[in-house]
């Protein structure tokens, strides 16, 4: 079982197909959707892809319920989620995620927060990648969180998760250092190697020296 952020994260693919077109694309957004139905999970939002009754090409690549996140469309692919045509820039370079309108609210939200940090860390994108399907064409969606200050509610919660991803990651990157040997004070590194601090040249020089005599096998 893989996870994001501690959210169980099942990549199923749907196989190629007028939903699914295999464009490859870097991505360059990502875009929030919620369902637009109420009772339907993440699996069933997964199944409607599929099924022979649905008629409509619309796609997307990541759902997210109170339970799990389940990924349909891989992330470097196209899918069809932004209604702003075959060229926009919210189907041909956004990843779309479907927030599900069942279950319990609030821990949905919380588990769409912390997959979307996650795939933003993954993808190299920032927080400021993330829009609304609004922002494409004008649709009442995310509806679910288009009301007051939900959305920026969401989004503080899912930047505080991409925050805590960069410093879980500093932590254990200085840890190792110090094991190896490479870092004697973790403290430093700890608190200024992040967006918005410097660095002293000095120590990012010894730093540097120290990585290639260990990358060397030397002292
Ligand atoms: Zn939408």
């Amino acid at each position: 079982m893989f996870y994001k952020n501690e959210v169980p994260y099942i990549i199923n693919h749907i196989p190629l197909s007028s939903r699914r077109p295999g464009l490859s694309r870097q991505p360059k957004t990502l875009t929030v959707h919620s369902t637009g139905n109420p009772r339907s999970t993440a699996q069933n939002e997964r199944a409607w892809l599929v099924n022979p009754r649905n008629i409509r090409v619309a796609s997307w690549h990541v759902a997210v319920d109170e339970k799990e996140a389940v990924e349909a469309i891989p992330l470097n692919e196209v899918a069809w989620h932004a209604g702003d045509g075959r060229q926009g820039e919210g189907n041909a370079y956004s990843i779309a995620v479907e927030i599900c309108e069942s279950g319990d609210r609030a821990k949905t939200l919380d588990n769409a927060a912390r997959v979307i940090a996650a795939l933003l860390r993954e993808q190299g994108l920032t927080m400021a990648d993330v829009v609304q399907h609004f922002n494409w064409n004008k649709k009442n969606c995310p509806r679910i969180l288009r009301a007051g200050k939900l959305w920026n509610e969401f989004l503080a919660a899912a930047g505080s998760y991409y925050e805590g991803e960069a410093q879980g990651a500093l932590e254990a990157a200085v840890a190792l250092l110090v094991k190896e040997e490479v870092v004697r004070s973790p403290d430093y590194w700890l608190e200024n190697a992040k967006p918005g601090k410097l660095v002293r040249g000095e120590f990012a020089a010894v730093l540097i020296i120290s990585t290639a005599n260990r990358l060397r096998g030397g002292e």
